[in-house]
């Protein structure tokens, strides 16, 4: 049965405060779910988005008394809670990403205990094997591909440890989970600086400051002709949605299948911003593997649908959203100055002050 079909269904989701989650809330609302649980370890003032009808909770779900308190009550859980970012942070930080494995582990046994009628678990494009993505014209990934297991180092043995887990807690206590792998999802409303951004919110970034700041120029990483598919929020939330509510208990790819080179993506967001720009490419920077594309076979077959909204389409709200943040952080900057430099008499600088 379809566990979602009843609005007042109790449904907790986790990672509520990042870029996926707080889309996955304000979905859910916007579908007349009345009970939702959200929450993350984030404080509240730094969540992406904040439905404030939620029972918005900060926990950390490292902690298996957490995890119980997240779930108890609850009869669907949606598992987005994870220590991650884009290539520039999985490949420096191996450790911190498999330690997502404590929140996995304690979700899915809190979960088991709270009698949990559907758990859903957001894996990655990052456990297929690495050897099926060496070179840009890829063969585009099935979900059978991520056997014999040679993931992403860290963050992709995570996820795939992560997944076993789900399946054999279906198999072995009879938890209904889910297991969606998302591939490269980008949107408003995410992480766009600070170093766990991925490539298209990096992008927008770069060029916003090549074009305010005059450099005529921007990074890129690797030689831009890395292959990949963006898969746009819209399109993830609603793969995760139907997968949750079918009775596909393998893993289902939730990605585009709309290749693009990391270069074609520059171009893209180029003509959003209406410039052109050099580009330097740095080819010591982490670039991860040299093509990846989601084979939306299986999906299709399972669930009658796939994702299908343009790169174009979901980079155009990306874009003005960053633009967003960005001109309006450049406001602070530019204020913040103004209040810090008057120094108070008592301070060092008002003594040096002629
Ligand atoms: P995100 O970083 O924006 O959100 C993850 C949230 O989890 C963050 O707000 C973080 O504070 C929270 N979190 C981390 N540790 C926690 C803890 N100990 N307790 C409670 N909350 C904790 O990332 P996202 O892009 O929204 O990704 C959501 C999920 O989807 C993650 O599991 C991620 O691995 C998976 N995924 C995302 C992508 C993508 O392209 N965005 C691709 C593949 C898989």
């Amino acid at each position: 049965m379809d566990p979602l079909c009843d609005r007042d269904v109790p449904i907790l989701v986790t990672g509520a405060g990042g870029f996926i989650g707080g889309h996955l809330v304000r979905r859910l609302r916007q579908d007349g779910h009345r009970t939702i649980r959200a929450v993350d370890c984030k404080p509240l003032d730094e969540w992406f988005q904040r439905d404030l009808a939620a029972d918005n909770r900060v926990l950390d779900l490292r902690d298996p008394t957490a995890c119980r308190t997240a779930c108890d009550g609850m009869q669907v859980v949606f598992q987005l809670a994870a220590d991650m970012g884009g290539m520039g942070f999985i490949e420096t930080h191996k450790a911190a990403c498999m330690l997502s494995v404590l929140i996995n582990t304690h979700m899915l046994l809190a979960a088991r205990a709270a009698s949990v009628q559907r758990y859903f678990y957001a894996s990655s494009a990052c456990v297929y094997a690495a050897d099926k993505q060496d070179r840009a014209a890829v063969t585009a990934l099935r979900e059978s591909d991520a056997y014999p297991a040679m993931p992403e180092d860290g963050y992709g043995w995570e996820k795939l440890f992560s997944e076993r887990m789900c399946r054999h807690f279906r198999e072995d206590f009879g938890l209904a989970t889910r297991i969606g792998r998302f591939h490269n999802v980008y949107g408003p409303h995410g992480t766009w600086r600070g170093g766990r951004e991925k490539a298209p919110a990096g992008l927008c970034r770069k060029v916003l400051e090549a074009v305010h700041d005059r450099t005529g120029e921007i990074e890129i990483w690797g030689d831009g002709g890395q292959t990949r598919s963006f898969l746009y929020i819209d399109d993830c939330l609603e793969g995760m949605l139907r997968l949750t509510c079918s009775d596909v208990v393998e893993p289902l790819n939730i990605g585009s299948d709309e290749l693009v080179t990391i270069d074609g993506l520059g171009d893209v967001v180029e003509a959003i911003a209406g410039t052109r720009l050099r580009r330097r490419y740095r080819l010591d920077a982490p670039r991860g593997v040299m093509g990846r594309n989601s084979d939306n076979t299986l999906i299709r077959q399972r669930l009658g649908w796939s994702p299908g909204i343009a790169l174009r389409t979901g980079m155009e709200p990306t874009f003005r959203w960053i633009e967003q943040q960005f001109v309006a952080a450049r406001q602070r900057t530019v204020l913040q100055p103004a209040v810090t430099a008057r120094p108070r008499p008592s301070s060092p600088a008002a003594s040096r002050t002629p």
